[in-house]
């Protein structure tokens, strides 16, 4: 089975490599890429919001602003919780 495989290039350090091993075994993934790409997804959901309103994904506008591109709500973090400050 042949996989095309992605390169990534991304200076780690020894430390990051190490690390990068470690949850390589921990997740049994495949290979580094692998955890790379778990680590971005993670990351990419972190910020990304999800209107309480429509439940559509809104848009961070600001660390703790947020609008919603379906509804248009303003939301707002708070207690790390989206919440609509303002419908328009
Ligand atoms: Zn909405």
């Amino acid at each position: 089975m042949t996989e095309p495989i992605q390169t990534i290039s991304l200076a780690l350090t020894p430390e990051e490599q190490e690390a990068v091993d470690a949850l390589q075994q921990e997740m049994g993934l495949a290979g580094p890429s692998e955890v790379i790409h778990v680590l971005l997804r993670q990351a990419q959901q972190r910020v990304s919001v999800v209107c309480p309103t429509c439940g559509h994904s809104a848009r961070k506008t600001a660390e703790d602003v947020a609008s919603c591109t379906s509804c248009m709500s303003v939301l707002e973090l708070s207690d790390g919780i989206w919440q609509v400050i303002s419908l328009q």
